[in-house]
């Protein structure tokens, strides 16, 4: 039996570009994906500078970009389209953030591991940690091992079950809906606050939109129907350019709804099992971050191995080195999407007029010390 130096689990945007973070340092590593192939559900993503200086050094950067758009700037407004901050985003020795279609990411992030291993339609139902390897029982039968298994197999990580026992997941009080409709003409991404409901719009290129609809509701929402026309009604108080991205919504190719869940309690891993992104530290999707931080994980587990070869010690460096970053942006996250989801007329007034009086160089010190503190 072949003994590989990394399995990694799951083929997301963390196990891919981890992949290839490990196989550039000379690691030998193979992929399991659940799905018959790999691909990503969904709408829109914005990586962060931090995100893109990770994927400019594995020279994925150019190939992302070049599938998406640039953001200089992004915007909070009220729910009539008020400006409330409108930030400069392009940060000196960083590159700009983009806006992405999830499909294009996955295609330059596949492009990126075309030399790794993939077991596609499979997953792990079994770990054994023996003291210089794990071996791991594939759903289709065949027997792996390697000097370490890496779960990136996000929030649901059946990794992270088997290794260290289901984690408590908790919903955030608010449901989302996304899709991708023609681009009506919105200038740059905007993210309006109304009460207790907001509206994301995030061009593209090319013609597309990205909206994001967020609504307080109980959880479990997502099983029920949804139709463009609901959403337009239970939206409608929002002006601006949401009216017009609004009316496209029924030229979505499809509308993604999900409630948004994170997990309270990260876990690394140790021993010779390791987690990263989602499965290590799911997180709100307030600061546009998850992916970002999923990212980072893979560079700095990469750099870990790179020094200490695939072994419990790189583990324990790559824990040490993510976990107060990763805890700071989920921390701040979960805060910013309760003060955006509050839902009290005269509260959600205060915090608009705060908002507002704000100076612009709040903004750039908290996006700088954010992006700035990223690995690459
Ligand atoms: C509404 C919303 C908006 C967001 N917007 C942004 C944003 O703008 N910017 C940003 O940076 N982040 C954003 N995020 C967060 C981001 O989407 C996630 O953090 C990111 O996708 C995590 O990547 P991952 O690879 O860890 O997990 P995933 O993307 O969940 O990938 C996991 C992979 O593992 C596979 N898998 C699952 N189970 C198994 C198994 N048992 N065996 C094998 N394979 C398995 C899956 O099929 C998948 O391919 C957003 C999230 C939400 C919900």
């Amino acid at each position: 039996m072949v003994m590989l130096d990394v399995l990694m689990v799951g083929a997301g945007i963390g196990g891919l570009t981890a992949a290839r973070s490990l196989a550039r340092g000379g690691a030998s590593v193979a992929l399991v994906e659940r799905a018959a192939r790999p691909s990503a559900a969904g709408a829109g993503i914005v990586l962060g500078g931090n995100a893109m200086a990770c994927l400019d050094a594995l020279e994925l950067g150019s190939a992302v970009a070049a599938r998406g758009r640039a953001v200089d700037e992004m915007e909070i407004s009220d729910r009539t389209g008020r400006t409330l901050r409108r930030t400069s985003v392009a940060l000196p020795g960083l590159p700009a953030p983009v806006a992405v279609h999830r499909h294009a990411l996955h295609e330059a992030l596949q492009d990126g591991v075309s030399g790794v291993s993939l077991y596609a339609g499979t997953t792990v139902e079994a770990l054994r940690e023996e003291t210089d390897a794990v071996e791991c029982s594939l759903s289709s039968g065949e027997v792996l091992r390697a000097r370490l298994v890496v779960g990136a197999d996000g929030i649901g990580s059946q990794i992270r079950k088997l290794a260290f026992g289901a984690p408590e997941r908790a919903y955030a009080g608010y449901t989302c809906w996304r899709a991708v409709v023609p681009d009506p003409g919105v200038p740059h991404p905007v993210e309006m606050w109304g009460r207790g409901q907001r509206v994301g719009l995030v061009p593209l290129g090319a013609g597309q939109l990205y909206m994001f609809l967020v609504a307080d509701a109980p959880a479990g929402t997502p099983g029920e129907p949804v139709s463009a026309e609901a959403l337009r009604a239970r939206f409608a108080s929002f002006g601006g350019h949401a009216p017009a991205a609004l009316a496209r919504l029924g030229e979505a190719q499809e509308i993604l709804h999900h409630d948004i869940d994170h997990l309270p309690r990260h876990d690394f891993g140790r021993g010779r099992v390791a987690l990263l992104g989602d499965a290590a530290h799911a997180m709100t999707p307030n600061m546009g971050q998850g992916a970002g931080m999923a990212i980072e994980d893979g560079f700095v587990l990469a750099e870990a191995l790179r020094d200490a070869g695939p072994t419990p010690e790189a583990v324990a460096v790559y824990r040490q080195r993510r976990a107060a970053r990763v805890a700071g942006v989920a921390r701040n996250s979960l805060r910013l999407g309760a003060v955006a989801q509050w839902s009290t007329p005269w509260l959600c007034w205060l915090r608009d007029a705060l908002f507002r009086a704000l100076p612009a160089s709040a903004d750039r010190a908290q996006l700088q010390a954010l992006l700035q503190a990223g690995p690459a």
